[in-house]
């Protein structure tokens, strides 16, 4: 797939994250108006609701009313992929429509972002053997690193929809119940193993109600966002089992801001890595279901220079968000439209393509070193997470925005007086 030439400039620019064959979705704002559905161009942002009311678009009446693309995905892929061609003919080079397009443009530098769509539901997958290894080796021992259902299973955990927040967010430590001095008995912290995980999250576009099967499941996936699940180490050490991650998962997830279209995406299809172990019919992909998505971590302290300290990709998960979808079924658990679904952090074979800080320092024996001389096993206070991911084509590349969060320190004890 090459660039699609646009007759914006800078939609055609090689590194420009949103050129023509992207087209994301987000809800931006100007200052002191009201959060509108728009899409990224370029330097700019379509407004969609302004583009439906000139008659330049055509959806159901209502689609664009609320600052959210939960009722555009609702309508199902047959408008996701007519709105997608009709703003494709009118942004395109030789557009007939550029003078009746270009005043429903919106600079993107002088627009806050929001959330782009409404979270219905937040499921959280583990599906990268690579951290799983890893965490399990930490948490339990090499032997014991993978459970035997690893292979088979994507091992996922019901979060909390509130939890979800828009790139930009400030994120504070949490407090939460903490191993001890003698590691049998807790006491209530601050978090000192405050970390990220790097994923990608899943947009369910199309509700069902019943068992869905892989192919079924693609045909309900909206697009992708880069997700962060922040994680607190200590807090999860000391209540993952027998239940799993609770309270130290639920502080917040950083999504950024923008909705890559699964349309978009299509060009960068890979597979799944190979199998250990037959994969149950029911699991089987019928087409490649991972995307060949470059990833990355940045960390700045406060007033500092940003240092890349994870490169990755989304190509090494071990199941794919159709196959995830899949499974989240087979009880009859039914999907909504607006649902999100985590990929499970993204770690690859090297030390410096993992996707958490847990893994990067080996739970803090191998700390980071940053330049100037500071180290970090675990976030400080005040520094900034950012994660970055992009797709690319042949002259063009898909962006996606940032996921960035500053960690806030942590409030005096909450249960104090
Ligand atoms: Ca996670």
């Amino acid at each position: 797939m090459t660039l699609i030439r646009s007759w914006l400039p800078a939609a055609n620019d090689p590194a420009c994250p949103f050129p023509l064959n992207n087209l994301p979705y987000g809800v931006v704002s100007a200052a002191g108006g009201a959060p509108r559905c728009g899409v990224a161009i370029g330097d700019r942002v379509l407004d969609a609701a302004a583009l439906a009311a000139a008659g330049l678009v055509t959806v159901p009446a209502g689609t664009f009313d609320a600052p959210s693309w939960n009722a555009f995905m609702a309508h199902g892929p047959a408008l996701w992929a007519s709105f997608r061609a009709e703003l494709t003919a009118l942004l395109a080079e030789g557009s007939a429509q550029e003078a009746a397009v270009a005043p429903h443009l919106l600079p993107l530098a002088d627009l806050q972002l929001h959330m782009p769509f409404a979270v219905t539901e937040y499921t959280d997958f583990y599906a990268s053997k690579h951290h799983a290894t890893n965490v399990g080796t930490m948490f339990r021992g090499a032997e014991n690193a993978l459970p035997p259902n690893w292979l088979s299973i994507p091992i996922g955990y019901n979060g909390r929809a509130s939890s979800v927040v828009v790139s930009g967010t400030p994120v504070r430590r949490p407090w939460g119940q903490v191993k001890g001095p003698d590691e049998a008995l807790p006491r209530f912290a601050p978090s000192a193993r405050f970390d990220i995980e790097l994923e990608m999250g899943c947009i369910v576009g199309r509700s069902s109600t019943g068992p869905v099967t892989v192919a079924g499941a693609e045909e309900m996936i909206f697009g992708y966002v880069l997700l962060n699940d922040w994680s607190a180490r200590d807090i999860q050490a000391w209540e993952y089992q027998p239940l799993g991650p609770f309270q130290s998962k639920a502080t917040a997830t950083t999504i950024s801001p923008w909705i890559v279209t699964a349309a978009a995406l299509e060009p960068f299809r890979v597979p799944v890595p190979p199998r250990e172990r037959e994969t149950l019919p029911y699991l089987e992909e019928p087409k490649p279901g991972l995307y060949d998505i470059a990833l990355e971590v940045g960390l700045a302290p406060e007033g500092g220079e940003e240092t890349v300290i994870a490169r990755t990709n989304y190509r090494e998960m071990y199941f794919s968000a159709a196959q995830q979808l899949a499974h989240h079924t087979t009880s009859g658990c039914a999907m909504r439209t607006g649902d999100l679904l985590g990929s499970g952090t993204i770690s690859g074979p090297q030390k410096d393509s993992r996707g958490s800080l847990l893994e990067m320092s080996w739970g803090g024996k191998e700390p980071l070193e940053l330049p100037g001389g500071a180290t970090r096993s675990f976030i400080a206070d005040n520094d900034t997470l950012t994660l970055r991911g992009a797709a690319r084509g042949d002259g063009y590349t898909i962006g996606f925005g940032e996921a960035a969060g500053k960690v806030l320190p942590a409030l005096e004890d909450p249960y104090a007086g």
